[in-house]
């Protein structure tokens, strides 16, 4: 009886430690084959799509009738390890797919892998992958949060680009390049932190982000792109590193809300079309070691009231062209020329009331400078304009002194008449004194 009742005991235990917890963990198969090479692929009644194999995952655009036949039910997309790469448009619009655990196996992932997944949530880059192509995860609605492992520093173009949902993304301290447009149009994305190791980014690298309020680039960047920062409507103040060498062209091209700008010492020019069409933008700051300001740099400011060019610039073209509430500019002794067409033309000529000059009148002659209705104030300095009050302080003198001159004047024949007048009424006392005493 009691081996009877030890023997139940022990089939118990093994079917609960064997049958039991089977049963609870394992989905069920939904469905099975094989991919290529090998490589085998799961699909169980949880969602979970697990391939395993070695190599290169490639659907082929013909050979996986199973991964469209099931593409609304694959949620979670586990790669096996021994996978190398994934090609490209691997699991492209798969609206369902929430994660995706990549294996450390992983070292390439081409064009559009993942491209268009909206419910894909947040994903983790790992280190391992040296080489992507493009727009990997483009278009991923859904995508709110972006972690890349420390060591990763692909190239990644338009990896992110129209993830309209993501706000949170971590960069590592590995990562060199921001790649061209690889978070364009990210409208979700209010602040990023861009580590020190990041010495380049890319052309419209975050173009279109029109909630990226605030951006901090840090002193270790050479070269940002071209439209690197267009239509970022949010941003307001920007200051870009005195390490920089190389920025493109529209840089910062209609950023509608940007108020102030510093350009830190070591900068060297101002590209073309840099700031152009910033509406808002009224705070300039450039450096002394400022040797150019390209052609259009300032067009279309149309709330910039006063700018100073530094000592070293020595030309300059269509650089403020349409700024319409330009008062005030100051211009360096060391000028060498100055276009005609500075403050642009016909309709959109639009000169400054005041041009603080830093050198003689001479020097002024020899800039060749035709076609202004500016007042010239020259051997100015650039504290002769009050930017708080907008006034300038040469004009603002010379009218007090007219002023004065108007008072001294009225003064003067005030008192001349009143002493005719006084001088009048004694003679006409002492003549009617001699009258009476006739
Ligand atoms: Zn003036």
């Amino acid at each position: 009886m009691k081996i009877k009742t030890v023997l139940l005991a022990l089939t118990l235990l093994l079917f609960a430690l064997f049958f039991l917890p089977t049963k609870a963990q394992a989905a069920e198969v939904v469905a099975t084959g094989d991919v290529s090479n090998g490589m085998t692929w799961t699909l169980d009644s949880d969602g979970v799509l697990t391939i395993n194999g070695s190599g290169k995952f490639n659907r082929g655009s013909t050979q996986a009738p199973w991964l469209k036949a099931f593409e609304d039910q694959v949620k979670h997309l586990v790669l096996g390890e021994g996978i190398t790469s994934l090609a490209s448009n691997s699991f492209d619009d798969h609206n369902a797919l929430v994660s995706v655990t990549f294996p450390r196996s992983l070292t390439h992932i081409d064009d559009y892998a993942f491209s268009n997944c909206t419910g894909l949530q947040s994903v983790t880059i790992p280190n391992t992958v040296t080489k992507t192509g493009r727009d990997i995860f483009e278009r991923c609605t859904g995508l709110t949060s972006v972690t890349f492992e420390e060591g990763f520093c692909a190239d990644a173009p338009s990896m992110f680009s129209y993830c309209t949902g993501l706000t949170s993304v971590t960069l590592p301290s590995s990562l060199k390049r921001i790649s061209q447009s690889m978070f364009s149009d990210c409208t979700g994305l209010s602040h990023i932190d861009i580590p020190d190791s990041v010495t380049y980014i890319g052309s419209y690298a975050f173009s279109g982000c029109k909630n990226l309020s605030s951006i901090s680039l840090p002193g270790t960047l050479k070269h940002i792109d071209d439209k690197a920062f267009e239509d970022c409507d949010s941003l307001v103040s920007v200051t870009l590193p005195g390490s920089l060498d190389r920025v493109g062209a529209f840089t910062f091209h209609s950023c509608n809300a940007l108020e102030t700008v510093v350009l830190e010492e070591g900068i060297l020019y101002v590209s073309d079309n840099m700031f152009s069409a910033c509406t808002k933008l009224k705070n300039v700051s450039l450096p002394s070691t400022l040797l150019l300001i390209e052609y259009w740099a300032f067009a279309g400011c149309t709330s910039l009231t006063f700018i100073q060019i530094p000592e070293n610039v020595a030309f300059l073209k269509e650089a403020f062209y349409g700024c319409s509430s330009l008062q005030a500019i100051y211009l360096p002794k060391g000028l060498k020329g100055l276009s005609s067409t500075v403050f642009g033309w016909f309709y959109r000529y639009a000169p400054p009331r005041h041009i603080l000059f830093g050198g003689s009148p001479a020097e002024w002659e020899q800039l060749g400078y035709e076609n202004g209705s500016s007042k010239i104030h020259y051997n100015a300095s650039p504290a002769d304009y009050d930017i708080e009050t907008n006034t300038c302080r040469i004009c603002a003198a010379k009218s007090m002194q007219l002023a004065n001159r108007v008072f001294t004047v009225v003064i003067g024949v005030a008192g001349v008449a009143g002493v005719a007048l006084i001088g009048t009424g004694v003679c006409l006392v002492i003549v009617l004194k001699k009258k009476k005493a006739q």
